[in-house]
């Protein structure tokens, strides 16, 4: 079982507020995008952790992450966790987030950050898995920062399913999976989300070279095609 080195408890650690004091046009963005929690400040929490091998999968709604991650779970024996799934399992889960969480999946915000990372970090402490598909998240730079300051940890790589808006759209509205968020209104507000916080996100792991762009139009199959390399080429390191 993969376990950080550092004490188990409190499971939420701080972060510096200064995380949410952003300037300007982002500052609008973030305050209208997502939903803050305060946060407390306090030094030196930075918890170390063994190195399992995780890949961030990223793109729009609709665009083709969980599917494609079922096929890497089949085929690379990685363990998935998406980020909304884990959010509204929270809500069926009576927590005492759920509500706020509900609220902000119909909004199509942005969860905080700090509920988020928790969950992902239960599921990676509980697992036996050393591989990890994080699906759909980090969301926006705040989420990227900290995952990295509380998990201690970065990707080792990122995918991003690159789709156009209108075929997005269209997957979405066509999905059926009964989800309070598959509905035009909201489905606007993520793609909006999408492009002013997830995108900086996208563009800084190019930045740092670990991103790998995948056209995600075609069959579910030709997209898989285009991402099999990249976790053939990384078998061993896995
Ligand atoms: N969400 C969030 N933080 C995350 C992942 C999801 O706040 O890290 C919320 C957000 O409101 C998003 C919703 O959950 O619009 C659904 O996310 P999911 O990844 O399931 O769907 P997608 O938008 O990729 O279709
Ligand atoms: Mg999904």
């Amino acid at each position: 079982m993969w376990r950080r080195a550092t004490s188990l408890s409190p499971l939420i650690y701080s972060f510096k507020s200064s995380f949410f004091i952003q300037q300007g046009a982002q500052q609008k963005i973030l305050e209208r995008f997502t939903t803050g929690l305060p946060l407390q400040e306090k030094d030196g929490i930075s918890p170390k952790y063994g190195a399992p091998f995780l890949t961030f999968v990223l793109g729009g709604p609709g665009c083709g992450k969980g599917t494609q991650c079922a096929k890497i779970v089949e085929t690379f024996g990685f363990k998935h966790l998406s980020a909304g799934d884990l959010l509204r399992r929270e809500i069926e889960s009576d927590s005492e987030y759920g509500s706020m969480i509900l609220n902000t999946i119909k909004e199509g915000r942005i969860v905080p950050s700090e509920v988020t990372v928790k969950l992902i970090q239960r599921e990676m402490e509980s697992s036996d898995n050393q591989k990890f598909l994080i699906d759909g998240f980090p969301r926006c730079e705040e989420n990227r920062r900290a995952f990295e300051k509380i998990i201690g940890a970065e990707p080792d790589m990122v995918l991003f399913f690159d789709c156009p808006e209108d075929e997005m759209v269209k997957r979405v509205l066509n999905r059926n999976q009964g989800r309070i968020d598959d509905n035009i209104e909201t489905v606007k507000t993520r793609l909006k989300v999408f492009e002013a916080l997830n995108l900086p996100v996208i563009n800084y792991y190019a930045k740092k070279g670990k991103l790998h762009k995948i056209n995600a139009i075609g069959s579910v199959d030709e997209i898989f095609e285009q991402v099999q390399p990249l976790f053939a080429a990384h078998k061993n390191e896995a």
